[in-house]
């Protein structure tokens, strides 16, 4: 269904616009692990995430009778701006929809990124309503966060550049929500090195993937409140690609703790002198708390910096670690 040359042609369309990003070593955490660790730093591309990968290759695979008309997302933060960024710099109209609970911070990135905000009730499900109308009534293109082949593919050329970029890599170790991002990490490393070790990591607190591979199907998940407020979400009961995708290519999952997430900001913000978002954090968590598996040399996907900064503040001073209920209903993406 998505194979390596999917994945080439996908960087080939959006080289031009992304940053191929560093993948550094950390010394800090090549120590504490005991294995070579190296940082894929995504958190340094442009908009804040990976996200605009999918969305600009999702973009540029339209028609220009597609373009015309639009599209059109289903999102509270990082793809929102990766599609509105990919959207402008193609002069093609973006809409997203979302949900009231939506931080402010979020919002005003966006709108400032040229796409027009469309509030759309209560929750995911009345956000997707509207979504669904406008494609219905307006025709324009729904460009889905992680379930659709091109948006996968873009993922995918993350996968690219850390082989390309360091050959000796045995595993690589990044965040799992919709899975979009692992699939197609997974597909383009595979085919580079078909040993190589993929390991999602995503939060206890409402797993959605995590779930469904447990249940062996598609499970509903709710929404839980989380520092990692990116990942969570379920991958929908209508999952069509990343679910059986992640499932063949995973090699397994570790979960979490807010505590972990938190301790990784800090991590990454006094040894690495990165800023981070709690999504971004969770394989560092993982690293830092002993959970990856022994290897010879891996990568940690860190995968964005949207985060609001009054809160990232807190998290330094050790305020909000990820168990202050208010501090965590700011940072909700749904
Ligand atoms: C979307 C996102 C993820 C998870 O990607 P999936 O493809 O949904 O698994 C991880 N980190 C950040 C910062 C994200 O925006």
């Amino acid at each position: 269904m998505l194979d390596i040359h999917d994945i080439t042609a996908a960087s080939r369309r959006v080289m031009d616009q992304i940053v191929h990003t560093p993948l550094i070593r950390s010394a800090a955490l090549s120590e504490s692990t005991g294995y070579e660790t190296l940082l894929k730093l995504e958190c340094l591309q442009i908009t804040g995430s990976f996200k605009l990968r999918g969305a600009t290759n999702a973009l540029r695979c339209l028609t220009p009778e597609q373009k015309s008309r639009g599209v059109v997302c289903v999102s509270t933060g990082n793809h929102a701006r990766g599609l509105a960024y990919a959207a402008r710099q193609e002069n093609v109209r973006a809409v997203a929809c979302m949900t009231r609970h939506v931080p402010g911070n979020k919002v005003d990135g966006i709108t400032a990124l040229g796409a027009e905000i469309r509030i759309a009730g209560e929750n995911q499900d009345e956000a997707e309503t509207e979504a669904e109308r406008l494609v219905r009534e307006e025709g324009m293109t729904m460009v889905h966060p992680f379930d659709q082949l091109p948006v996968i593919a873009g993922q995918g050329t993350i996968g690219l550049e850390i082989l390309q970029d360091d050959s000796d890599i045995d595993t690589i170790v990044m965040p799992l929500s919709g899975g979009g991002l692992c699939a197609g990490v997974a597909i383009a490393a595979r085919s580079m090195n078909p040993e190589i070790r993929i390991i999602g990591v995503t939060m206890e607190h409402g797993p959605g993937m995590v779930e469904c591979l447990k249940a062996g199907r598609l499970v509903h998940v709710d929404d839980v409140l989380t520092l990692a407020d990116a990942l969570s979400g379920g991958v929908g009961l209508n999952n069509r690609y990343t679910f059986s995708l992640v499932r063949e290519r995973i090699s397994s999952t570790i979960l979490v703790s807010e505590q972990e997430i938190a301790e990784a900001i800090r991590h990454a913000y006094f040894q690495e002198q990165q800023i981070i978002e709690g999504s971004a954090a969770v394989g560092i968590a993982a690293a830092l708390a002993g959970k990856l598996p022994a290897c010879r040399k891996m990568a940690i996907i860190v995968t964005g910096r949207n985060i609001d900064m009054h809160t990232h503040y807190g998290l330094l001073q050790g305020i909000g670690q990820g168990t202050n209920p208010d501090q965590q209903r700011n940072l909700s993406g749904h």
